[in-house]
């Protein structure tokens, strides 16, 4: 059986960086790194981000936030509660920290009085996701106890964050209100957050007036839309993923990429762009899949399962749409079995 490779063009993810940085007007740009680069892999991501001017790396753990700081100097962030050991690394590697609940705030101070350290922490306000983040009820205490840490010198409150459901733009219209008041009572207790997000990709792109100071972007920066929503002026998937015809069988062919590699079995229907214009996917086999074969079809054919180049249905996000899913899944699913190959 043949490899199936993700072929990742840097010209195309640093276009899409571009592209946002333009979009976003000002606010500067978080890369969201969560999911292994949302299956594309971290560390050239980083340096092809920061030679295109991004400053901020954002990530949901710590052990991903490492990752980052080891290739990088900017500035990273980690915003899922951590514990113990991992609260320390994160500290002695500089790293931000997100903070939404009474109990990290005090294990994050404890840290940086132990270690004699001062963390940077950004104070998450409930907005209504319910996911992690104070409620607004809690806010003025969180407020309370960050800033006499802050006063101590073993926190510095550099910013006020939340995440936003995209659901409708009433809930985020209030969702930026309850954001605001937060923003507020930290202020009028005396503390300067310097950057304020609330943004994820869609809201950032679509909803200038919700930015803040600075927006938090994977998605669309690797290219990949939302879900039942348009193509992306500027933009384009970064990936393609490839795979090889390995036999010939009857009317059909018998390519080299199948569950096992991550492809849902559930994409049985789907296009694929073969030599001779689009196919349709007819099983998914562990690993490998059936196609409907075309005049000619040889071993070795290139059959590309998504991406661009490839006419139809061939968006990430288009697969996704078939099975009610996001984008970000059909790239986050593929197994380190996929060889991921990078291209200028
Ligand atoms: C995933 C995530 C983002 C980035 O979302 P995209 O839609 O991929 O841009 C931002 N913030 C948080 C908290 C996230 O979990």
């Amino acid at each position: 059986m043949s490899t199936p490779v993700l072929e990742i063009s840097r010209a195309a993810f640093r276009a899409n960086i571009a592209a946002v940085r333009a979009r976003l007007d000002g606010s500067q740009l978080m890369l969201v790194m969560k999911d292994d680069a949302y299956g594309h892999g971290i560390e050239w991501a980083v340096a092809e981000a920061e030679a295109g001017g991004v400053s901020w790396f954002g990530s949901y753990d710590v052990p991903t936030a490492l990752r980052i700081r080891a290739v990088t100097a900017q500035r990273v962030y980690a915003w899922a509660p951590s514990t113990g050991p991992e609260i320390d690394a994160a500290i002695g590697a500089g790293v931000e920290l997100g903070v939404g609940s009474m109990e990290y705030l005090h294990a994050v101070i404890a840290a940086a009085e132990r270690l004699g350290a001062r963390v940077a922490v950004h104070l998450k306000i409930d907005t209504g996701l319910h996911r992690n983040g104070f409620r607004p009820e809690a806010w003025a205490d969180a407020v309370a106890v960050a800033r006499d840490a802050e006063a101590r010198g073993s926190i510095r409150i550099v910013g006020v964050w939340s995440h936003l459901a995209e659901a409708s733009d009433e809930e985020d219209d209030a969702a930026q209100e309850v954001f605001l008041d937060a923003v507020r009572i930290l202020q009028n207790a005396g503390g300067e957050p310097e950057v304020l997000h609330l943004t994820a990709s869609a809201a950032a792109w679509w909803r200038p007036e919700l930015r803040g100071t600075l927006s938090r972007i994977g998605a669309f920066c690797y290219g990949i839309r939302s879900a039942e929503g348009p193509q992306l002026e500027g933009l384009s998937l970064i990936s393609r993923l490839v795979a090889t015809v390995d036999a010939m069988e009857g009317e059909l062919v018998r390519i080299g990429v199948g569950a096992f590699h991550g492809l849902p079995s559930i994409l049985r229907g789907a296009e694929v762009a073969t030599p001779a214009g689009l196919r349709t996917i007819v099983r998914i086999d562990g690993d490998s899949t059936l196609v409907e074969g075309w005049p000619g079809a040889q071993e070795g054919d290139r059959v590309v399962v998504f991406g661009p180049g490839a006419d139809g249905e061939s968006d990430a996000t288009a697969l996704a749409e078939r099975i009610d899913t996001v984008g970000e899944e059909i790239l986050t699913r593929l197994t380190p079995a996929v060889r991921r190959e990078l291209a200028d």
